[in-house]
């Protein structure tokens, strides 16, 4: 298989990915698909899909887990909505990642992609040894069907995602390494953090983002990937390092602006092209 291939964050009808029009015009033939809603994940519309899949000669990498009722509004609105963290919503959560994980089954998919939340600071409590049941029960259920668990960056930083990782130690548990979400949330310099992370890096984004002036309470500001505080250059040649051969998957999240979206996109590739030709 082609080294690094460029993808795109994608999803069917509405959510932060373009639409599959878009991929066909970038000419883009790998993809993470945001999951779709509920009443969508029906063994039709899977069928449906891989067939339109084939025909555009995409391959979806990985199915991003979207669940009812989170918000990114704001940190503290992400720190109570996200993913697995919030206690009251975990049950109900963990069964809607099995009916993921079997829809993303459907469309021939093996790995499944979560913000798990922020994730409790204290490793000796109660809840984050909850937490660490569930993602092993998780890892188990996705293990049976040959598939793998990717954990999206930014609400950890580097070494509370290691001393997690290592907590729940199962072995198809991995990272999807976002670099602009460890400036958005403020966790950390992302280029150590992928030095440090990355015999877990399975997938990644391609998303770029500047500081905010109050890190960790006040969002950074999401950028046109190649053009923020990442550096594009330094994460391409830090992903050759660490030894990654997976998509480099560009993500844009201003659905709000799809013409604006579809031309930052296309920049972007061009970018990872020239600097795949440089550093490969
Ligand atoms: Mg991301």
């Amino acid at each position: 298989m082609e080294k690094w291939p460029v993808g795109v964050f994608a999803s069917i009808g509405a959510g932060l990915g373009v639409s599959l029009e878009v991929v066909r015009e970038l000419g883009i033939q790998s993809v993470q698909l945001c999951c779709p809603h509920k009443e969508e994940r029906t063994e039709a519309n899977a069928a449906a899909f891989s067939a339109k899949m084939r025909e555009m000669g995409v391959t979806i990498s990985v199915v991003f887990c979207d669940f009812e009722g989170e918000s990114y509004a704001t940190i503290a609105k992400t720190r109570e909505t996200i993913g697995l963290v919030p206690p009251e919503l975990r049950e109900s959560r963990k069964e809607e990642i099995r009916e993921i994980a079997d829809f993303a089954k459907l469309l021939g998919c093996d790995a499944i992609g979560i913000h798990i939340g922020f994730i409790p600071h204290d490793a000796g409590s109660a809840d984050y040894q909850d937490l660490v049941s569930v993602m092993r029960e998780l890892a188990e259920y996705l293990e049976n069907q040959g598939q793998r668990f990717h954990l999206e960056t930014g609400q950890e930083t580097a070494e509370m995602l290691e001393g997690f990782l290592n907590a729940v130690d199962r072995k198809n548990i991995f990272i999807n390494f976002d670099p602009a979400n460890m400036i958005l949330y403020g966790s950390g310099e992302p280029i150590p953090a992928l030095k440090k992370l990355g015999k877990w890096v399975r997938s990644c984004h391609c998303k770029d983002a500047c500081w905010s002036s109050n890190p960790r309470v006040d969002w950074g500001r999401e950028v046109p990937f190649g053009t923020g505080d990442v550096d594009a250059r330094r994460f391409l040649q830090t992903l050759k390092e660490i030894g990654y051969d997976g998509p480099l998957t560009i993500e844009r999240e201003i659905p709000a602006e799809p013409e604006r979206q579809k031309v930052e996109i296309q920049q972007g590739k061009a970018l990872i092209e020239s600097l795949k030709k440089e550093i490969l």
